[in-house]
């Protein structure tokens, strides 16, 4: 009897990283679990979204009663309006996740079609056949939770993304006392992250990046720029604390640190000191030892504010002879590069860098071996299924779980996107497979599709420009003529005219940039991409593809 059973879908987040979501199914009704966008790789121009393939939505429209939220990562929110443009369903989460989505609601226009029920730790909310509730726990973020859904079959515990740390910056600790009532009152199954399920130990509480930062304010003759994530709320506390401490003043760069700065203090996650702030103006004109730069960017991206700080692209302030620039987060895979392009910057215009390999300035928001241990002694489920990981980490957590003793190992089940696994009270196994995959979306939020049908399309219907510039990688000069070649994009006797223009618009991108940027080829190949999309778009309406080629001499 398909009524009797629980199925559970990962429809993101595993086996691969980010663009975390899953489903829950009984008796003909659904709920979602989060539901986040990935990260597009490098070579994916023009792509600045990547969400999961909602096929499964489509297939079970009609079951949907809830959108139940952890926090408010991008990479747990980010595919929600997407999702909400599918399925218009109430959306739960806690007042700070919810104020973080609701940027992305107003801006997708959704923010009157949406019903939010924002929740508090502990709360619970009904529905047909489960029965919610959010728990507590400790994360880079904050007012993070764990969910527990009771379902007829058993009791689901959804960790989120956790850690465990008994000494937070900002907020409560995890809220083991209630897990462990559950765990008393017995868990079907546990989902739990493996992002760090790799790390021996346990991971160091927030806190732990105190006494390196200090040293570097101890240090410090000159300014201070410090760049992390722009919601590592906890992080963020410690800076404006320091900063208060020592008599320098912040001035926040980049529209993701001012907006994430401004919620977190809307909903008291963050606890400003009176009169910390200055607008970058004021901060050109102060004292270099009394001044401190936070700043959204720490990935490298070309287009952040860190990067323009570190290229004299910003319209204020620029990294300088003196500065020490503080990167206090870590490199997300595939970002490496383009990180260590921007430490380059900062160093050739004088300034020290110092990053995590040299000092403890960035702890992980994710549990290790023993937090994931001190979770499923608290939970003691009957399953264990590892989830938001690669499948080596989801590997490597069932491994980990199996020398504990805790649960069987036979009931430590690795499943992956797409899988269906089928529970009742006493047993649980994996049924079926869900259409499941990547949907890449480019910044009119207009195309939802696949990859390949996207280009080919593009291609069809609007053609190809290819830029070429021959570029010095020493003096950063333009070396021979531009040349641009377009394919299937406009006929062939006006295309002479435009070519003139596009070529102009070319050339003015590069001369108009630093030295520094046109060394940086993906600096100055996004520029010319973004140059070129804005001026064809204007003139014509047409979307080509736009793929710029260097050529280093
Ligand atoms: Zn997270």
């Amino acid at each position: 009897m398909p009524e009797s059973k629980l199925e559970i879908i990962p429809l993101g987040g595993v086996g691969l990283f980010g663009m975390n979501m899953m489903a829950m199914r009984y008796g003909g009704e659904a709920i979602i679990i989060d539901a986040g966008m990935g990260f597009p790789e490098a070579d994916l121009p023009g792509i600045d979204i990547v969400i999961p393939d909602f096929s499964f939505i489509d297939s079970y429209r009609d079951e949907f009663s809830a959108i139940v939220l952890t926090h408010g990562h991008e990479d747990h929110i980010g595919a929600v309006p997407f999702l909400l443009k599918e399925i218009n369903v109430p959306v739960y989460g806690t007042h700070f996740t919810l104020a973080l989505l609701d940027r992305k609601l107003e801006e997708h226009g959704l923010r009157d079609s949406t019903t939010v029920h924002a929740v508090e730790p502990r709360e619970q909310v009904k529905t047909e056949n489960f029965l919610i509730e959010w728990i507590h726990v400790s994360h880079s973020l904050t007012n993070c939770t764990a969910v527990a859904v009771t379902t007829p079959v058993g009791v689901v515990i959804h960790s989120g993304d956790f850690k465990i740390d008994e000494t937070p910056v900002v907020g409560p600790s995890i809220d083991l006392e209630r897990l462990t009532e559950y765990g008393d009152q017995g868990v079907l199954a546990l989902l739990a992250d493996s992002t760090n399920a790799e790390r021996p130990g346990r991971t160091q509480s927030e806190r732990a990046v105190i006494p390196a930062l200090e040293k570097i304010f101890d240090e410090a003759t000159g300014r201070i720029v410090i760049s992390c994530f722009t919601s590592s709320v906890h992080r963020i506390q410690i800076v404006l604390d320091l900063a208060r401490d020592y008599g320098r003043k912040v001035s926040l760069l980049g529209r993701s640190m001012l907006r994430n700065v401004e919620t977190a203090d809307s909903y008291r996650q963050l606890d400003i000191p009176d009169g910390i702030f200055i607008n970058p103006n004021e901060a050109r004109q102060m004292d270099e030892d009394r001044l401190l730069l936070l700043v959204a960017g720490c990935q490298g991206d070309p287009m952040s504010a860190m990067t323009k700080l570190a290229t004299d692209q910003h319209k204020n302030l620029s990294v300088g002879e003196g500065d020490l620039v503080v990167l206090s987060a870590r490199q997300i895979p595939g970002n490496e590069p383009a990180i260590s392009r921007l430490m380059s910057h900062c160093y050739k215009r004088g300034a020290r860098v110092i990053d995590n390999s040299l000092a403890r300035i960035h702890v992980s928001g994710h549990g290790s071996q023993e937090d994931l241990k001190i979770l499923i002694e608290a939970t003691r489920p009957k399953f264990l299924v590892p989830i938001h990981g690669d499948h080596r980490q989801l590997y490597r957590h069932k491994e980990w779980a199996e020398t504990l003793g805790i649960v069987e190992p036979r009931n430590i089940i690795v499943f992956e996107n797409g899988d269906v696994l089928e529970l009742d009270e006493s047993h649980a196994e994996l049924i079926a497979t869900e259409q499941v995959g990547r949907t890449f979306i480019d910044g009119s939020y207009g195309e939802v599709e696949d990859l390949v049908v996207r280009d080919r399309k593009h291609l069809s219907y609007d053609g190809v420009v290819l830029p070429i510039v021959v570029i010095n990688p020493t003096s950063g000069e333009l070396e021979s003529e531009i040349e641009v070649v377009t394919r299937g994009f406009i006929p062939e006797e006006d295309a002479g005219e435009i070519v003139v223009e596009l070529k102009r618009i070319v050339e003015e991108t590069v001369i108009g940039a630093s030295h520094e940027e046109r060394i940086d080829y993906a600096v100055i190949k996004e520029k010319i991409r973004l140059a070129l999309k804005r001026f064809i778009q204007k003139q014509t309406g047409r979307r080509p593809m736009i793929i710029p080629v260097v050529v280093e001499v």
